[in-house]
């Protein structure tokens, strides 16, 4: 590297060289032409040595940004945030949807065969340590919308069902993004149901790579990554919604692009209607399963 790093530089102390002597109009021959090659040669030298000194100092990575012609960026600096005392902890720039405490951040939605209805305040409970519906509850959803984000969220299902209750009726609860696409919730620790309609599926599109579910009861954490839709029309992506998702700290989606709207029965061929930023909502789906510690970031 060092070697070429020389060539080049010769090149262009040669090449600026003979650039003055064209423009030189009235040359002065004071010195015979051997005695100007050799001080032009010294010259040339200096300049040489000078700057590969200056090399030899660089630091690995320099010498290959020299290269890659890749420049030290300074501004704008990166935005400083103070991040939670642990992990799960709330980072300073985040919005807390959900604390323990209240349910301010949150109203209510029901769902009928034509899709959402109404909209009325949160009849969800605070119990079991986190907020969950009640049997006449309807689907709690975020009164602030958002585009793209990360979002932390800690749930667990419920206990105490018999052992005839199994597969989809088991826990069953959503994280649904933008009133839209939604991540399943279920307890999937020992429960066999279809592949892509356990815990941590994008509903009908997505099967997680590895399944690490704990047992019911057990507090367990999502952390998703969403990047929005962007529209071309009404009815067509320009690029299609993403998402990443942690399961207990486990990686169980990869920047999958969905297909489209969540629908049930799930035959892959959606309907895609144009929408704007959207709720967080939390699926009423008969289990009184729990949440706690919600938290988003927008992106
Ligand atoms: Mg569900």
């Amino acid at each position: 590297m060092k070697q070429l790093f020389i060539l080049l530089l010769l090149l262009f102390t040669c090449t600026f060289s003979n650039a003055q002597k064209v423009q030189q109009s009235e040359p002065r021959q004071q010195k015979t032409p051997n005695e100007q090659m050799r001080i032009k040669f010294a010259e040339q030298e200096a300049i040489v040595k000078k700057f590969a000194n200056s090399f030899d100092s660089l630091t690995p990575m320099q010498k290959n940004m020299f290269f890659t012609n890749v420049k030290h960026i300074m501004d704008p600096e990166v935005t400083k945030i103070e991040p939670g005392v642990n992990d799960s902890d709330p980072p300073s720039d985040a919005i807390v949807l959900f604390n323990g405490k209240d349910l301010n951040e949150w109203e209510e939605i029901t769902w009928g065969p034509g899709g959402p209805g109404e909209k009325k305040p949160i009849t969800w409970i605070l119990k079991d340590g986190g907020m969950q519906p009640t049997t006449s509850s309807g689907t709690a959803q975020t009164k602030r919308v958002f585009k793209d984000f990360q979002l932390h969220i800690e749930w667990k299902t419920p206990t105490g069902l018999p052992a005839t209750v199994t597969g989809q009726d088991r826990g069953n609860s959503g994280v649904i993004i933008q009133g839209n696409y939604e991540v399943q919730i279920l307890d999937s620790y020992t429960n066999r149901t279809y592949r892509n309609g356990q815990a941590g599926a994008v509903y009908m599109q997505y099967a997680p790579l590895v399944n690490p579910s704990r047992k019911e009861g057990v507090w367990q954490t999502y952390e998703i990554i969403y990047t929005a839709p962007r529209f071309k029309d009404s009815a067509t992506y320009f690029t299609p919604p993403r998402i990443t998702i942690f399961h207990n700290g486990v990686l169980i989606q990869n920047n999958v692009s969905i297909q489209g709207p969540t629908v049930f029965p799930g035959i892959p061929q959606y309907i895609i209607k144009e929408h704007g930023d959207g709720p967080i909502q939390l699926q009423q789906h008969g289990n009184p399963t729990t949440f706690r510690n919600i938290w988003i970031r927008e992106l």
